[in-house]
C-alpha cells in the first residue's frame, strides 16, 4: 500500500517550511489555555499519569487515575501495593500487569532516590524506571515551567507536515523542531516550547490527524506546505 502523500510527498506548495512565529500565534489564539489533558493533583501524578499514557489515550488515563490515585496516594503507597491491585485498576488501559509492574518500580524508584518526591532533573527522572525523554519534559515542562518540547505522534506528524522536519525519532525531530522555531525567535520564553507542543498536539487530535487531515478547517492552511495534499 502506498505511504500517504500527506506523510510522504511534496503538495503543490511543498516550497517552505511554515513560518513559525505564525503558527505559534495561530494556534495560541485557537488553544489560549492549553494544558496537559491529564488530570493530575501534584508532580507524582503527573509523572505516573504520563507513563501510564503510553499507547492509550489522556481521556482513558482520567478514566482510572482516580481511584489508582485515591487507593495509593503518594509513591510509598504504591511501592508497597500489590501488583495485582493495581493491574485490576488500570486493566482498563490495555496490559494491566505490565502497566502496575511499571508505575510500581517507578514509585519504588521515586522513594529509593529521591524521598518520594520528583526531581526537577532530566538526567534524574530519565534514570527512573519506565521514564524516558518525553516523559521527563511533559513533567518538567507542566509542573516545573521549563520550556521544553515533548514529542509524542502528534508533534512528530505535525511538525513534518508544516516542513519543520523530515526525521521520525523523537529525539531528531525534537532537535529539528526547535532550531526551527528558535531560528523564527519563538521558543525562546519560559514555558513556550512546552506550551508549542501541547498546542501541537491539539492540532493534531482534532485538525490535522494521520488519516484525514481537515485542511479545509485549518488555520494554517494559508502557510503549510502540505495543504490539500492527500
Ligand atoms: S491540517 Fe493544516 S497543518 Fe495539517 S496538513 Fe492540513 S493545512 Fe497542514
Amino acid at each position: 500500500m502506498p505511504r500517504s502523500t500527506h506523510e510522504a510527498g511534496a503538495g503543490p506548495r511543498a516550497q517552505r517550511p511554515a513560518d513559525a512565529a505564525a503558527v505559534a500565534s495561530r494556534l495560541a489564539a485557537l488553544h489560549p489555555g492549553a494544558r496537559t489533558e491529564l488530570d493530575h493533583r501534584d508532580a507524582v501524578e503527573l509523572l505516573v499519569a504520563t507513563v501510564l499514557s503510553a499507547q492509550t489515550t489522556d481521556v482513558r488515563v482520567n478514566q482510572v487515575t482516580p481511584e489508582l490515585f485515591s487507593r495509593w496516594p503518594d509513591p510509598a503507597a504504591l511501592a508497597g501495593a500489590e501488583e495485582t491491585d493495581v493491574a485490576e485498576v488500570v486493566r482498563p488501559l490495555g496490559m494491566g500487569p505490565t502497566r502496575a509492574r511499571r508505575i510500581i518500580a517507578l514509585a519504588r524508584g521515586l522513594l529509593a532516590d529521591h524521598g518520594g518526591r520528583v526531581p526537577d532533573d532530566q538526567a534524574a527522572l530519565e534514570a527512573l524506571p519506565g521514564v524516558g525523554r518525553k516523559t521527563a519534559h511533559v513533567v518538567r515542562g507542566a509542573w516545573f515551567g521549563h520550556s521544553l518540547l515533548a514529542v509524542d505522534t502528534h508533534v512528530g506528524r505535525v511538525t513534518r507536515r508544516l516542513g519543520w522536519t523530515t526525521r521520525t525519532d523523537p529525539r531528531t525531530v525534537e532537535e529539528d523542531v526547535v532550531a526551527h522555531v528558535e531560528a523564527d525567535g519563538t521558543g525562546a520564553d519560559a514555558e513556550e516550547l512546552t506550551v508549542l507542543g501541547l498546542r501541537l498536539i491539539l492540532h493534531g487530535r482534532r485538525v490535522c490527524t494521520a488519516r484525514a487531515p481537515r485542511c479545509e478547517e485549518c488555520v494554517l492552511a494559508d502557510i503549510c506546505p502540505r495543504v490539500g495534499v492527500a
